[in-house]
């Protein structure tokens, strides 16, 4: 079976059309909010537009003159014959941060929001940067171009350094897409570079502009990650997360400046509890085990890439695990866990300074 059969899975029926929604109103300031075109909103601008005080706000634009369209596709802005044609991935990674800096100056009017604009004391420039009035700042990432593990991990290190939180946003043919041979209904590929994003224990996210829509895939591949935290997992051909629903991201809120798709928090606690079971199923293995030379071995079980060699569940198998989880920590402490915790080494993430989202 293919996701195509299922109306609910990831397909989006307008991926493929790449509205432009945004323009810039020149009697604004530089760095000034962009315009925002919503569905049935072109009459309310057509106006503007025929005066010329919208314009587009994509660098290097031929003809930045826009006119609005209505009709059987979403209201959008429009060039002039023959002008514009952005490539549909510039245009989608443009609205992607748009949307998102718009979402979070609705949710946070008292932060300062940069798009494009500010650097952070590594040089790095975010897509959208939030500060908050007590100096914390949020950077948010949306990826459509190439990246590959090494790279989104020299970035997320480079945040890390910075005291920035970082989130990460990924979009279009590349990151969401359909995996390979048979698969059930809803599946994702998990691009590589979500191992790297899964290790240091960030979730999954995508984002799609054209229907202003983000999710969080979860099941086996992505809770295993998570609960790893193997940068470059060898056995992953395959991979794929279970996409259940498409948020708008209008609906979705955040905690202090990180976004909070409903479920996210569950997986990553799920995740943890995973975690901690492998890490003292890992260590009661190496302690039945006559030790070699001098402990050695045992010391270096509940770190990174030690003893965590755990074949990955498959989906049922890790639902499963995850409500046996929950039941005993209804019951009380997961038994294990406290030894387990006591003794290992900060994961990457925690050793980077990051908190739960
Ligand atoms: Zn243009």
């Amino acid at each position: 079976m293919t996701s195509s059969a299922q109306p609910r899975s990831g397909r989006h029926p307008e991926r493929a059309a790449g509205a432009q929604v945004f323009a810039r109103d020149r009697r604004l300031p530089d760095g000034a909010p962009l315009t925002y075109l919503e569905r049935g909103g072109a009459d309310r601008l057509r106006p503007d537009t025929r005066a010329g005080h919208l314009l587009c706000p994509l660098a290097e634009c031929d003809d930045p003159r826009l006119s609005v369209r209505a009709g059987s596709r979403r209201d959008h802005f429009a060039h002039r014959p023959g002008a514009g044609g952005h490539g549909p991935e510039t245009l989608a990674h443009h609205t992607a941060k748009q949307l998102i800096a718009a979402w979070l100056r609705h949710l946070y009017p008292q932060a300062a929001l940069d798009v494009d604009s500010a650097d952070i004391e590594t040089g790095q420039r975010p897509d959208v940067l939030a500060t908050f009035p007590d100096g914390y700042q949020v950077a948010y990432e949306v990826q459509f171009a190439h990246l590959t593990r090494e790279q989104w991990q020299h970035r997320h290190d480079g945040y890390a350094s910075a005291s920035v939180k970082d989130v990460w946003l990924f979009g279009g043919r590349r990151y969401d897409r359909d995996p390979r041979g048979t698969h059930p209904p809803g599946a994702r590929a998990v691009h590589t570079v979500f191992d790297a994003v899964l290790a240091a224990r960030h979730p999954m996210l995508l984002i799609s502009p054209f229907t202003e829509a983000v999710a969080a895939p979860a099941g086996g591949y992505v809770a295993h990650q998570l609960a790893v935290r193997d940068p470059a997992p060898r056995a992953r051909a395959g991979a794929f997360a279970l996409l259940d629903t498409w948020h708008p991201l209008h609906d979705v809120p955040a905690t202090r400046g990180v976004i909070d798709i409903p479920g996210m928090r569950a997986e990553l606690a799920a995740a943890d509890a995973l975690r901690a079971e492998l890490l003292s199923e890992a260590q009661r293995r190496s302690a039945s085990r006559p030790a070699p030379a001098s402990g050695v071995e045992r010391a270096t079980v509940p770190g990174i890439g030690a003893g965590l060699d755990a074949p990955i569940p498959s989906d049922r198998e890790f639902r499963e695990r995850a409500r046996q989880i929950r039941q005993r920590t209804e019951q009380g402490r997961s038994p294990g866990s406290r030894a387990a915790r006591g003794s290992r080494q900060p994961a990457l993430g925690e050793r980077m300074g990051e908190r739960p989202a």
